[in-house]
């Protein structure tokens, strides 16, 4: 990157480091950075600096959120001793636009995944358990049906077990290694009625 002058090769590192941002990318967002208006360049910094300062994870459910419980959890009306667990915020989102759910979630962000060094204590799982150490009647496990997804529902069943909370599993209609979020609300609504105990 030794062509670019310094501090247009250091933006350019900085937006590659996103997913799904390539070198070529970040050249063309980079440069159309440096020819945008500077009050729209402080703006969009502002925003990034903002979301990134006042956003926090929910102390119930660990989804992001700017308060310190999610408008989810602070819902008188949600049935607070069903949680769905999930493997991320979008995902969570996913199950919201079905609007058949009534239950609370719990977000793990993240699965396990031994390929790629990712294990237990690197999900929000212990902050699961402790939530079960409250009065619920059923954990229902949503992570994705990809490798990692199922990893990480076989070993939460096996945490889960002795505790003798009913633990179930969303059905697998949803496509093999399918991420949630890409799914149609018939196909979770069934998923989730379809669910099985494990
Ligand atoms: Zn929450």
């Amino acid at each position: 990157m030794e062509y670019f002058s310094r501090e247009i090769g250091r933006l350019i590192g900085e937006l590659s480091s996103l997913p799904g941002i390539g070198s070529k990318s970040a050249q063309r967002l980079a440069f159309h950075i440096m020819n945008m208006p500077k009050d729209d360049v402080k703006r969009l910094s502002d925003a990034l600096v903002t979301a990134r300062e006042n956003v926090c994870y929910c102390r119930e459910c660990q989804t992001l959120t700017d308060d310190e419980v999610c408008p989810i959890c602070a819902n008188p009306k949600r049935n607070h001793r069903m949680i769905m667990v999930v493997e991320d915020s979008r995902d969570m989102a996913a199950y919201e636009k079905t609007r058949e759910y009534e239950g609370v979630y719990h977000v793990l962000h993240g699965a396990i995944s031994p390929m790629q060094g990712i294990g237990p204590e690197d999900i929000k799982l212990a902050e699961l358990m402790q939530r079960l150490q409250h009065e619920v009647d059923e954990v229902i496990i949503a992570t994705n049906s990809s490798l990692e997804g199922e990893t990480t529902a076989m070993y939460l069943s096996k945490l889960i077990k002795p505790t003798g909370i009913k633990t179930t599993r969303i059905a697998s209609g949803v496509p093999v290694g399918g991420d949630l979020e890409y799914i149609d609300e018939v196909t979770l609504t069934r998923a989730l009625e379809g669910r099985t105990e494990l």
